[in-house]
């Protein structure tokens, strides 16, 4: 596989470089898609997403580049403890093909930037750029009852990662709406009462949908401002036997 990514980073370069000169036509960014394709093996688990003008001006970057790994076990009910241990172990997983598209991007000459992941230590638990935001914004999927990502195939049995990046992609333009209808598998898993139970749609705020900082209060942490979530709305979420892809 390594020889067979050598050679399509070897097409990047040299297509990019001629998209430089002939203004963008999408030929470095199908090329950079065959890239994902070698590393994700499905297409939905990647995607663009637009940003704001203020992150652009901040980082000179012009979109995101959103990338999700599956959990190993996609109908295991993971403990907590489980949970936290599967997450690490993906979570190396998914920077090792993060770095390898880093890798790929220096090479091409492209600028990037990895937005941090974890929220300000500042009691709103809130990171500057919000992963789940980009996720939805590149068309993957919509935000759950839980305020947690819910992907169109895998449901809430994923993680994200996002790189920001220097490249005339084809974000995704068109509207989400909540797919969650009458299910309440969430709300009633959370043993703390956290979840209004509210729809969540475009213009609504956090607080409708959860009351974070009880859900922060009693979830584990992990050092400051790292929440860790208990995890139990996540395992409850059957999103991922629908496999609605009609997004
Ligand atoms: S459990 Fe049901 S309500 Fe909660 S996020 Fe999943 S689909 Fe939506
Ligand atoms: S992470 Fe735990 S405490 Fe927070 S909403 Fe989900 S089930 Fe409730």
């Amino acid at each position: 596989m390594i020889r067979c990514v050598s050679k399509l980073v070897f097409r990047l370069y040299n297509e990019t470089g001629r998209q430089k000169r002939e203004s963008c036509d999408f030929s470095g960014v199908k090329i950079l898609n065959e890239i994902l394709y070698s590393l994700f093996l499905d297409e939905t688990l990647y995607g663009y997403s637009r940003i704001d003008e203020d992150l652009k001006s901040k980082t000179g970057c012009g979109c995101a580049l959103v990338t999700l790994m599956p959990f190993p076990d996609l109908e295991r009910v993971y403990r907590p403890d489980e949970f936290y241990k599967m997450n690490e172990e993906l979570s190396k997983k998914h920077a090792c093909k993060t770095n390898q598209i880093k890798k790929y991007l220096d090479e091409c000459r492209i600028k990037y930037a990895a937005p941090p992941a974890a929220p300000n230590n500042d009691g709103e638990y809130r990171a500057d750029f919000s992963y789940k935001w980009a996720a939805v914004h590149a068309g993957l999927g919509f935000i759950g009852k839980n305020d947690v990502f819910v992907h169109y195939k895998y449901g809430q049995r994923l993680r994200i990662s996002c790189l920001l990046f220097d490249m005339d992609a084809p974000v995704y333009r068109g509207t989400v709406e909540s797919k969650c209808g009458d299910c309440d598998r969430c709300v009633k898993a959370c043993p703390y009462d956290c979840l209004s139970g509210k729809e969540w749609h475009g213009g609504i705020r956090r607080e409708e949908l959860i009351d974070y900082r009880r859900c922060a209060a009693k979830s584990k942490h992990d050092g400051p401002g790292q929440k860790r979530s208990c995890c139990y709305c996540m395992m409850a979420c059957q999103w991922h036997k629908v496999s609605d892809m009609t997004g």
